[in-house]
């Protein structure tokens, strides 16, 4: 129980070569506050809880650096709303380093908001509160939501002022992750012909995050390969429920498959495939349905930085390289259709199921439905017709979606599944409640501007079991009022 001594460290990327980050201290900050602390996440990383109770304040906000931490910056590059930066890495994160949970995975423990770097550029280095708090909640939702994204550990006010637009309470966030490495990671070696550094970190990354690939005939096109397996499910999973992240820029893109960088993200309410919420996203590059082929164009800039590896040969490589991309695009419409098969409760598969959800979809867009309801509502459906009614109602005028019901109850005729399976099977993919973005600003607004968390505290619980009924919260169910809509979102 010495103080900081709460992680036992394992840290593997600050032996890599000197070139792929910079060593930096967290800088301290003037008076750290304990907002949050992920107990459970924290007992299942192995750490010692009672410790983080007592110095969380200090280890959380960089003031305590833990013993067997070795405290660095990321070297990284990317393309950001399309445009190409050689050299962004972490201007305000700093990674502690690594941990082995009990199940033998490797996690890095990382703190966002913890002083400048030397990739800050002209920022601060430092984190608003209203954004460290988006982030907690819309991290640990989707961890709920069974959606692979980074993790919570903790949140931390640090008693200093953040100058934004406005001045603001600071704040440092705790994230976990199966690691930081981002195609723009790659692309940083790339962009200076520095094709060591890319085997260097391709090799790393099979390692850490691939390992059976080491006895694949070509390990590089696998491991190209498996990213975009991994980012074709993911982004999926995103559509299905409703997730914008909002700026897929190729730096916010995991080589582990994982969902990072909260900023503007956000979910969508009624259902309309252009939804925008960033501010930043004037020409929607980062709209709800544009997600899928942004996956594709930024996992082809990551292809780019393997193909010297791919093959010695450069046409050879690129050939190679371009059926992943093309096969990426298949992939993705695979586990789309198979979620939006459960989501209706399709057990087998038939030829026109495709139609039968994009008739859906196309007279919930019309009808301006509320896309989690929709479905949540649909999987209640046994003939009662009040269920009947209540999901109908959903739709602007509710008798436009019998035609709709009388096609999907006589496809469910064919599949061999009862009621109750099948409304059972619904209701553990069609979520009851998801970070709904009015809930989201209603907490991050009564922390800002009251130091009052229990918003921030009530919707953490509710989010924590998305797909149970959970009737003590069922306001939080709903969509926004009118008058409580929120389109913008900042990071
Ligand atoms: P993001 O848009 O969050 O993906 O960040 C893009 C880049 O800007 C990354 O290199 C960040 O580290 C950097 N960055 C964002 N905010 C700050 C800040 N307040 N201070 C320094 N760097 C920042
Ligand atoms: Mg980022
Ligand atoms: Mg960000």
């Amino acid at each position: 129980n010495r103080p900081g001594a709460a992680f036992a460290f394992d840290n593997s990327y600050a032996g890599l070569p000197q070139r792929f980050f910079a060593a930096q201290v967290p800088t301290p900050v003037a008076e750290p506050w304990l907002i949050k602390l992920n107990e459970p996440l924290a007992a299942e990383l192995g750490l010692d809880v009672e410790t983080l109770r007592r110095d969380g304040a200090a280890i959380f906000s960089g003031n305590l650096v833990p013993e067997g931490a070795q405290p660095l910056a990321m070297a990284y590059a990317g393309h950001q709303f399309g445009g190409f930066s050689p050299q962004l890495g972490d201007g305000r994160a700093i990674l502690l380093g690594e941990v082995v949970d009990r199940s033998g995975r490797r996690f890095d423990i990382q703190l966002k908001g913890a002083g400048p770097t030397p990739f800050s550029r002209r920022g601060d280095g430092r984190a608003a509160l209203g954004p460290v708090l988006r982030e907690y909640m819309i991290s640990e939702a989707m961890f709920a939501l069974g959606i692979p994204a980074t993790r919570a550990l903790a949140a931390v006010t640090t008693g200093e002022p953040v100058y934004r637009e406005e001045v603001l309470p600071g704040a440092v966030f705790t994230r976990v992750a199966a690691s930081h490495i981002r195609v723009g990671t790659f692309q940083f070696f790339a962009a200076r012909g520095d094709t060591d550094g890319v085997r260097a970190l391709a090799d790393y990354v099979i390692d850490r995050h691939y390992p059976t690939l080491k006895e694949a005939d070509n390990p590089y096109l696998a491991l190209f390969e498996a990213v975009s397996e991994r980012q074709a499910a993911l982004i999926a999973r995103w559509l299905h429920v409703g997730f914008i992240h909002g700026v897929m820029n190729t730096d916010n893109m995991t080589i582990s498959g994982e969902t990072i960088d909260f900023g503007p993200c956000a979910f969508m309410d009624a259902y309309d495939p252009a939804t925008v919420f960033s501010s930043i996203d004037q020409h929607g590059r980062y709209a709800y349905a544009n997600q899928p082929a942004i996956g594709q164009w930024n996992l082809a800039r990551l292809g780019e930085t393997l193909l010297p590896l791919i093959d010695a040969e450069p046409d050879g490589a690129v050939d190679k390289a371009n059926g992943v991309i093309r096969a990426y695009g298949e992939r993705f419409q695979a586990h789309w259709l198979a979620g939006m098969r459960a989501k209706i409760g399709l057990a087998g598969k038939e030829d026109g199921d495709l139609e039968l959800v994009q008739a859906l979809l196309s007279l919930m867009q019309a009808q301006g439905a509320d896309f989690t309801l929709t479905f949540r509502r649909l999987s209640d459906l046994t003939g009662d017709d009040a269920l009947e009614t209540a999901f109908a109602a959903s739709f602007r005028e509710p008798d436009s979606c019998g035609t709709w019901l009388a096609q999907w109850r006589e496809r469910l005729s064919r599949d061999r599944q009862s009621d109750g399976e099948r409304a059972a099977a619904m209701r553990s993919v069609n979520p009851a409640f998801i970070p709904r973005n009015h809930r989201v600003e209603q907490a991050i607004e009564a922390a800002v501007e009251n130091g009052d968390f229990s918003l921030f505290e009530a919707l953490l619980r509710v989010l924590a079991n998305p797909y149970d009924d959970q009737p003590d919260f069922a306001p939080y169910s709903e969509p926004p009022k009118p008058h409580e809509r929120v389109l913008a979102t900042f990071c």
